[in-house]
C-alpha cells in the first residue's frame, strides 16, 4: 500500500471532468458529440507570436532565466499595465508565472496562512477553492445576486469580513458567469475594504474579451487604497489564444511579489525561456486580438438570444469572457427524456447521454441552478448544439 498525503487526498477530482471524459469516450465510439465545454479559444496563436518563439529558440534562448522572468518581459508587462489599465508598477513589482492558474496558486501561497479566510464570490472558477485550501486557507463563498447577473455587492462583501479574512478573490470578466463588474461596483467594493488589511486578488484574464458597451476596469486602478492592497493577475491564454504556452503574470505590492518569487524559485522556477519572448511579441497583436474578440461577440449574441428563446431557460446577456451561464432550474424535479433531472449534474449528464451535447454543470462553480456553455467554438457547432438542447428539453 502506498501512502498519499492528506493534502492531496482532499483535492477532489474535478467534477466537471466527469462530463468531459464521458464526452471523449462517446466521441471515441464515433458518436457525433457537440461540445460547449472548452474554456479556451478555438483559434490558433497568431503567427507573429509563434515566430517570436521560433526566433528565441534559434537565438539559443534555451537556458534558465531569472525566476520572476526576463527583465524585458517584466518591463513589457509594466508598460502594458500602464497603457491599458492606468496602473504604475516597477518591473520588479511584476512576476511572470507559468500560466495565470499558477499566478493564483502562488499568490495564495504568498498571502494565506493556515486558518485564514478568503472571500470567494460565487459563481467562481473551480480552481479557486482548491488553491485556497492548498495554502491552508478556508474559502468563504458569497453567493452573487441573481438579479444582478450573479455579481456580489459591496454590502455582501462587508458582511462576509471577519478578523480571519486575509483576502478577497475577484474575477471580472467572470468564468463561468460571463458577467463584468462596472467601475462603480468595483469602487464600492474597494470602499468597504478601506481600513482593513485584506489583500484583493483580481483575476483579469478575460480583460480583452468584453462585449457591447462594457467597460473593463482593473480593480487596482479604482483608488490608491485599492492599488496598495491588490495583486492583479492576468495572462496570455485567453486574449492571444495561447492556452498551451503556459504564461501568466502577477503585479502588486513589492512584498507580495517578492514572496511569490521565493515560492516560485523552489517550485517551477522560471516560465519557459523562449515562451517569454513570445509573450513580449503578443503585446503587438492588438488587431489579431480584436478580430477574435469581435468573433466571440457575435457568438455571444447568438448564443444568448437562442438560449432565451427556449421556454424555461433564463440567461443573462454575457458582457465578457466566453461563457453563457443560463439558469435551467425550472426543469429540476421534472422528467426530461424519461429521466428525472434534480440538479445541474443530472442536467449535464442527461443532455450528453440523450442528445450528445456536452456542457459544464454549474454546481462545481458554486451555482447549481445554472449550466455553463462556452461559445469558444464555431458558429456551426453552436447552432447545432442549441438545436439539440432545445429538442431535448421538449422531449
Ligand atoms: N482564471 C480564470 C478565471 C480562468 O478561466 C482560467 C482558465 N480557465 C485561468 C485563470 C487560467 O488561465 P491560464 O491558462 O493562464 O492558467
Amino acid at each position: 500500500m502506498v501512502k498519499v498525503s492528506r493534502r492531496a487526498k482532499e483535492v477532489p477530482a474535478s467534477a466537471t471532468m466527469a462530463v468531459a471524459s464521458r464526452a471523449k469516450e462517446l466521441k471515441a465510439q464515433g458518436v457525433d458529440v457537440v461540445s460547449f465545454g472548452a474554456g479556451e479559444p478555438d483559434f490558433d496563436t497568431p503567427d507573429y507570436i509563434k515566430q517570436a518563439a521560433v526566433k528565441a529558440l534559434k537565438d539559443g534562448k534555451t537556458g534558465y532565466t531569472p525566476t520572476p522572468g526576463i527583465p524585458e518581459l517584466r518591463e513589457a508587462v509594466a508598460n502594458k499595465l500602464k497603457r491599458d489599465n492606468n496602473l504604475e508598477y516597477e518591473p520588479t513589482q511584476v512576476i511572470i508565472n507559468v500560466g495565470a492558474k499558477h499566478s493564483i496558486y502562488s499568490t495564495m501561497q504568498a498571502v494565506v496562512d493556515p486558518g485564514d479566510e478568503v472571500i470567494l464570490p460565487a459563481p467562481y472558477w473551480v480552481t479557486y477553492p482548491e488553491a485556497i485550501k492548498l495554502a491552508g486557507g478556508k474559502p468563504v463563498a458569497v453567493a452573487g445576486q441573481e438579479e444582478n447577473q450573479h455579481k456580489v455587492s459591496a454590502e455582501q462583501i462587508k458582511a462576509a469580513i471577519t478578523d480571519k479574512t486575509s483576502a478577497l478573490l475577484l474575477n471580472s470578466p467572470n468564468n463561468p458567469g460571463g458577467f463584468t463588474y462596472t467601475p462603480e461596483e468595483l469602487s464600492e467594493i474597494a470602499e468597504v475594504l478601506e481600513g482593513t488589511d485584506i489583500v484583493v486578488i483580481s483575476d483579469e484574464i478575460y480583460e480583452k474579451l468584453v462585449y457591447g458597451d462594457t467597460v473593463f476596469q482593473s480593480f487596482a486602478a479604482v483608488s490608491q487604497d485599492a492599488y496598495e492592497r491588490t495583486v492583479t493577475i492576468n495572462g496570455w491564454s485567453k486574449a492571444y489564444a495561447m492556452t498551451g504556452w503556459r504564461l501568466g503574470f502577477s503585479a502588486g505590492p513589492q512584498e507580495i511579489i517578492s514572496a511569490m518569487g521565493r515560492v516560485q524559485s523552489h517550485m517551477t522556477q522560471n516560465p519557459v525561456s523562449f515562451v517569454q519572448y513570445a509573450g513580449i511579441a503578443a503585446f503587438d497583436c492588438a488587431d489579431e486580438v480584436e478580430k477574435m474578440r469581435s468573433e466571440f461577440e457575435k457568438r455571444a449574441e447568438y448564443t444568448y438570444n437562442r438560449l432565451n428563446g427556449i421556454y424555461g431557460v433564463h440567461c443573462d446577456r454575457p458582457t465578457g469572457a466566453f461563457y453563457c451561464f443560463p439558469d435551467v432550474s425550472s426543469f429540476y424535479g421534472k422528467k426530461i427524456g424519461g429521466e428525472t433531472v434534480n440538479n445541474s449534474m443530472d442536467f449535464a449528464k442527461g443532455l450528453l447521454e440523450q442528445a450528445n451535447v456536452a456542457l459544464v454543470p454549474g454546481g462545481p462553480f458554486g451555482c447549481d441552478k445554472n449550466i455553463r456553455l462556452s461559445f469558444a467554438c464555431s458558429m456551426e457547432n453552436i447552432e447545432k448544439g442549441i438545436d439539440r438542447l432545445e429538442q431535448w428539453l421538449t422531449s
